[in-house]
């Protein structure tokens, strides 16, 4: 199973899994788990939302659920529409 590096803590992601929401992430048992029926595009957005959620905890930012939608809406809607925006952040270096 894959594992996603969040500020220096490793959580097992899973996007397999049957739920009836369309992700969560566990701070206790370090996992992220996605809802295997999600489109691409929500998938995205879920993931996103998690990571947001983890950095929100990790830094104790506070954030309000609502912000952390507001911004996982955002971003994904970013790179929805600038479809080679990933290759142009990332070209290759990871
Ligand atoms: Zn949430």
């Amino acid at each position: 199973m894959d594992k996603i590096r969040i500020l220096g803590t490793d959580y097992i992601y899973d996007d397999q899994v049957e739920m009836n929401n369309r992700g969560e992430i566990e701070f206790t048992g370090k996992k992220i788990r996605v809802n295997k029926i999600l489109s691409n595009d929500l998938k995205m957005q879920t993931v996103l939302h998690e990571l947001l959620e983890a950095i929100n905890t990790e830094l104790e930012l506070n954030f309000e659920h609502k912000v952390i939608s507001q911004l996982d809406c955002s971003l994904k809607a970013i790179f929805m529409d600038n479809p080679k925006l990933k290759d142009i952040m990332f070209p290759e270096v990871i």
